[in-house]
């Protein structure tokens, strides 16, 4: 079978793979020194709290402008970040970032907004500490309570002593904890009574087909009760249409995220749309009943 594919193609493939290293290694040298090139920028996701009908935190998340190719998708960045271990020096930046943003927000305004941070597990593997969280705080002034940790569920399921005092390390600070990407990691679901969390942010893949597929909504449907009877708060992810967000309000999920509010922004148009028109109800009189 190999001899049928011939030798073309087998160089069609080296070369391939080799320019793939190539592309991978630059990409890898040029994110070594994004911080100090100020390349890195974080954009701000509304979390809008269906109750209020008003912003109530917002997730902060990464974008790099390379000077030549332009902007890099989180997707093809954090995963390269994550297996060279540079996630732990852009990690720590993101942490003191957006705390030091939402601290002067907080001071500027007086709103009780705050922000929801992303800690890949490979970060907490790599040993982020609590003493870095305390420390984030301090320097930053932010109020804890306005600090979100989103973990994904992988690192949930390993509940080792260490991993679970880190987690209670975290909830002493006053810091909120979420379980970001929700149903699409592992099956167990034991893990939920023994981590010590605050949010179950539902995955945009269970939302997206949640009208029209009804496997979706029975398990969306699931996930809130599960969530509310151990008294998590649900954060819908990816919320595009009217529909969803009718479904959701019905299921009495409070807090929902997506396009359908906002896309992430950067800081000056966070300022503009959200900060400076805040107490203006996002959801008009009749659009959500009961
Ligand atoms: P995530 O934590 O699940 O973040 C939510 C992603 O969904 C974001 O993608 C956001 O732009 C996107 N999104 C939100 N609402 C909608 C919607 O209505 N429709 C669609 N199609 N997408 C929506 P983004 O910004 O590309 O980030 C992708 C992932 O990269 C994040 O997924 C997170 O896992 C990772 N990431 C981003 N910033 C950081 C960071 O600072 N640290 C770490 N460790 N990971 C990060
Ligand atoms: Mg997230
Ligand atoms: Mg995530
Ligand atoms: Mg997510």
């Amino acid at each position: 079978r190999a001899k049928a594919i011939g030798p073309n193609v087998y160089q069609f493939f080296t070369s391939k793979m080799n320019e793939q290293i190539h592309t991978r290694m630059g990409l890898e040298h040029d994110l070594r020194h994004a911080i100090e090139r100020e390349e890195l920028e974080i954009y701000y996701q509304p979390i809008v709290d269906l109750e209020t009908g008003l912003v109530s935190k917002a997730e902060a998340l990464l974008r790099w402008e390379h000077p030549t190719r332009g902007k890099v998708p989180p997707y093809e960045f954090i995963p390269l970040a994550e297996e060279t271990g540079l996630i732990a020096k852009l990690g720590e930046w993101v942490l003191y970032t957006a705390a030091q943003q939402t601290s002067i927000w907080q001071t500027r305004t007086n709103l009780p907004i705050g922000v929801s941070v992303n800690v890949s597990t490979h970060q907490l593997k790599r040993g982020l500490s609590t003493a870095t969280i305390a420390d984030v705080l301090q320097t930053t002034q932010l109020s804890p309570e306005l600090l979100s940790l989103e973990i994904t569920e992988s690192l949930l399921m390993e509940d080792t002593v260490a991993n679970i005092q880190w987690f209670h390390k975290i909830k002493e600070l006053g810091v909120k904890l979420s379980i970001d990407d929700f149903g699409t990691g592992y099956s167990s679901l034991s893990y939920l009574k023994r981590f010590p969390l605050d949010f179950l942010k539902i995955d945009r893949s269970f939302i997206r087909d949640s009208i029209g597929k009804q496997e979706d909504a029975s398990l969306v449907k699931a996930i809130i009760a599960m969530a509310n009877g151990l008294k998590l708060k649900v954060i819908a992810e990816g919320v595009e249409t009217q529909e969803q967000l009718i479904f959701l309000h019905q299921l009495r999920c409070q807090y929902v995220q997506g396009f359908y509010f906002f896309k992430p922004m950067s800081v000056k148009d966070f300022e503009r749309n959200i900060l400076a028109k805040h107490g203006v109800p996002l959801l008009k009189k009749g659009l959500l009943r009961g």
